[in-house]
């Protein structure tokens, strides 16, 4: 486990960190100050039939109390309705991207709502915003999520998206350098086309952002591969490397399932 100890010495009033805990794929629990915001709620152990090799690092009972969820998109691996009643998050808090409420066909719980590309919404004291995202098809049809923390700095959430290097420097733009990026390095290619970062995509995304800290999420041998249907070629082992190759600043945390970072601003 990498922790990076807080760096307030000399400091009257240290920064709170933000804790990054992986739980699996993109499934990770953030917090900060006393929020705790949960992505991509997934915690089964079968991907559409398929046999899952690894467990989630915590169980939905074993959560904290949830302030918000981001939703990136609503594929099995990213979203998971049953655990999501049981966590019960706070009402108003649960986000997805346009047009996923009317696909999911089941009632919606308690505060659900879409939040369209550029828009922003508050998680407790945490600014979230979404940013448009392309995953599987042509068009957005995802968002990742940037989160802002008053007097700290703000963090980028990559869900399940493939490389889109103009967003990302709109977002490098509008919010200042990232203090962390979670990307994807799966790297997913179904029918030989891509339909996700791999390493050298998160490298390069990261070097975009200026992400001082990435985290790699999403890698693949989560579940079965079927060859030639779907690969998963990529590894949070890979992305060092790449991050090296191309001389980013951007330091690597890679975390196992169940493994926690307290990230500095
Ligand atoms: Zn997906």
């Amino acid at each position: 486990m990498q922790i990076e100890r807080r760096s307030g010495t000399g400091l009257s009033r240290p920064m709170l960190p933000v804790d990054v805990r992986m739980i699996r794929c993109s499934t990770l629990l953030i917090h900060w100050a006393r929020f705790n915001i949960l992505t991509d709620p997934w915690f089964g152990m079968t991907m559409r039939g398929l046999r899952c090799y690894r467990a989630p690092g915590m169980r939905p009972s074993e959560l904290p109390p949830l302030d918000g969820v981001l939703v990136s998109h609503i594929h099995p691996d990213h979203f998971e309705r049953g655990p999501l009643d049981e966590m019960r998050p706070q009402p108003g808090a649960v986000l997805f991207p346009p047009g996923a409420l009317a696909k999911l066909a089941q009632p919606h719980g308690p505060g659900w709502a879409e939040l369209p590309p550029w828009r922003t919404a508050p998680i407790g004291r945490v600014e979230v915003t979404a940013v448009p995202a392309r995953h599987t098809g042509p068009g957005p049809d995802e968002v990742n999520y940037v989160m802002c923390f008053p007097g700290w700095g703000c963090g980028f959430f990559g869900g399940d998206a493939r490389l889109d290097e103009d967003v990302l420097r709109q977002v490098r733009e509008r919010f200042g350098p990232m203090s962390f990026a979670l990307l994807p390095v799966g790297g997913s290619r179904i029918l030989g086309r891509k339909t996700v970062m791999d390493a050298a995509d998160a490298a390069r995304a990261g070097a975009i952002l200026e992400a001082k800290a990435i985290v790699p999420i999403h890698e693949g041998g989560i579940w079965m591969a079927v060859p030639p249907l779907s690969r998963h070629p990529g590894r949070a082992a890979h992305l060092g490397p790449e991050v090296r190759k191309i001389g980013s600043a951007s330091r690597v945390v890679v975390l196992k399932e169940g493994e926690a970072a307290a990230l500095a601003p």
